[in-house]
């Protein structure tokens, strides 16, 4: 599966903390969370799925456009067809 356009980026201020709450690191698939310093910040392995944000109480959390990801264009003009008359 590849990464989507967003990834989540966490607030340290705002994160309660992994030992007071800790719900993203619950709801997470994609095991994207890791502690650093008591707060649950986001690594390499993040999906852009959102979940973690729909569950944080804080609001620590967000999606942001992730640079690294590029749109790719498919090229159809070979498989456009003049209509027949
Ligand atoms: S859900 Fe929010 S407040 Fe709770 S540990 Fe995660 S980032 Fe911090
Ligand atoms: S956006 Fe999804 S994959 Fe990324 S940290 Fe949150 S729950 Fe995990």
């Amino acid at each position: 599966m590849s990464q989507g356009p967003y990834k989540a980026v966490v607030d340290p201020v705002k994160c309660l903390g992994i030992n007071k709450c800790g719900k993203c690191i619950e709801i997470c698939g994609f095991n994207a969370i890791e502690e650093i310093n008591g707060k649950a910040l986001v690594n390499n392995k993040c999906m852009g799925c959102g979940l973690c944000i729909s569950k944080c109480p804080s609001k620590a959390r967000i999606l942001t456009p992730r640079p690294s990801h590029r749109i790719k264009l498919l090229d159809w003009s070979s498989k456009i067809e003049e209509p027949t008359r």
